[in-house]
């Protein structure tokens, strides 16, 4: 099976050019000029894609995700095949999912939950990062077991004490482990011992609107937390990754680390781009926007865009984790600290960066493939397999049309949860046709995927100190 794609504008990391794409089976053949002349042996491709005036980007990747997640007593709505399959309506081809390790189990058993979930599932290819519950000496060594595996990242929280929280000594002793084996530590940084004390005393006062979400999680907590972490992550002698970071606070202390030479990464999420802490005020409808960390006041963003033009924000994940608003964040109607932490994303990410990031200015459409997809392969040990248009590359390609404009609605689109956060927003750009490994999956508004297209990734140890510095 053979696939060209003609006349499209190819838009990488690099740089942008004219240039026809072929590809062959699962993988890119060639990317040159009229290819189609090229061909040789006088053969037509068996699908021509048309590409004027759209780009042609390597398929996005989302490197934080949460399908069918346990938390606070329920589950995340979108199972594995529902959200990938919105993924890929959102132009994302691979997604990384967090397997969580139970206390007391062992993580081979996280680990193979989660397969269970995703196998035969999945519209797209994925792999899995692995929370640590437990940091003892006989995870320590699965730890290495799993980088063998393809699994090479793992994930620690200060945050959520009694659920996901790790002291520092097991943070450092995990930090310390990736030095020999190839891991990389990601970090949820939030002082959760302390937030846990303002959240009480403020829910004690009777303040127990979704607001106050906001208000308890200062981003002072998150700002000391990160600098931690990777004060820890500097004595181990290893790279530490910062999952979602939504503050300031936080961002000085990854470019205060970088400054000084650390491999300190970090990502942010369109949430905290986009939205803001007036969006968890208007009563209970605030409980559609809490997340943690939280949303915070309008002037955190414009720093965050500082941080990811100058590179001290590497990646932009989702942290996809819907919680339908009527049935699930309702559990926390008299008390946020009940309220399931999470927002739905994993459809929307391209075309919020694309719109809110190229078309408004802040970002050059080569940086914005960077962050949503070429970054994140590196990142995650994916690269050149995937986030590239490169021959042997996989063929995730989309066909991106940078004109057309819709509007973001819980109406039309296809995560499995009841309300958008960004309802009713117009955005400019779009995916018009996906191919997964060669397939198409979307292609005149139209899924024509199936569920079980998606395989599961070994990745190789993260190729980001070796060339995102
Ligand atoms: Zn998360």
């Amino acid at each position: 099976m053979r696939t060209l794609i003609t006349n499209g504008t190819i838009v990488t990391a690099e740089g942008s050019h004219r240039a026809d794409v072929l590809i062959d089976g699962e993988t890119i053949a060639a990317v040159g000029r009229d290819l189609a002349a090229g061909l040789g042996d006088g053969s037509a491709p068996d699908k021509l894609i048309d590409a004027s005036a759209k780009y042609v980007i390597p398929g996005a990747i989302d490197v934080h995700t949460h399908m069918e997640l346990p938390f606070g007593g329920t589950f995340a709505k979108d199972t594995f095949e529902t959200g990938t399959r919105a993924a890929a309506w959102g132009g994302t081809t691979t997604i990384l999912d967090f397997a969580v390790q139970s206390r007391g189990k062992s993580l081979r058993e996280g680990l193979d939950a989660w397969h269970a979930k995703a196998e035969g599932n999945c519209a797209i290819d994925y792999g899995f990062h692995m929370i640590m519950s437990d940091v003892n000496d006989a995870t320590l060594a699965e730890m290495d077991a799993l980088v063998a595996a393809g699994v090479t990242t793992f994930k620690l929280f200060t945050a959520y004490p009694g659920v996901f929280f790790s002291d520092d000594g097991a943070i450092f002793r995990a930090m310390q482990r990736t030095a020999t084996n190839g891991g990389l530590i990601m970090m949820h940084a939030e002082n959760g011992l302390a937030i846990d004390v303002v959240a009480a005393q403020t829910a004690a006062e009777g303040k127990t609107d979704p607001y106050y979400h906001g208000v308890v999680r200062d981003p002072i907590f998150e700002g000391e937390a990160t600098n931690r972490v990777i004060r820890l992550a500097e004595a181990a002698g290893v790279p530490v990754y910062i999952v979602h970071l939504s503050a300031r606070d936080a961002l000085d202390e990854v470019r205060a680390a970088r400054d000084r030479g650390s491999a300190a990464f970090a990502e942010t999420c369109p949430q905290y781009l986009f939205l803001t802490l007036d969006d968890l005020g208007n009563g209970f409808e605030g409980a559609k926007f809490v997340c943690s960390p939280p949303l915070r006041p309008a002037d955190h963003a414009d720093d965050l865009w500082r941080g990811l033009v100058k590179n001290d924000l590497q990646v932009v994940s989702t942290d996809h984790c819907p919680f339908d608003f009527a049935g699930q964040k309702d559990l926390g109607r008299s008390d946020f600290r009940k309220i399931p932490n999470g927002l739905p994303g994993v459809e929307n990410r391209v075309d919020l960066l694309h719109d809110g990031g190229v078309v408004a200015g802040r970002i050059t459409r080569e940086r914005w493939v960077e962050l949503i997809s070429t970054a994140p392969a590196r990142m995650f040990g994916l690269y050149p397999k995937k986030g590239a248009v490169a021959v042997g590359s996989d063929a995730d390609l989309v066909v991106y049309d940078p004109a057309a404009k819709h509007t973001i609605s819980a109406s039309s689109h296809h995560m499995n949860v009841d309300y958008s956060c960004y309802e009713g927003r117009e955005v400019t750009g779009e995916a018009s046709v996906v191919l997964s490994r060669g397939k198409t999956i979307i292609e005149d508004g139209t899924y024509v995927g199936a569920k079980g297209d998606g395989r599961f990734l070994r990745r190789e140890p993260s190729q980001a100190y070796l060339r995102i510095a």
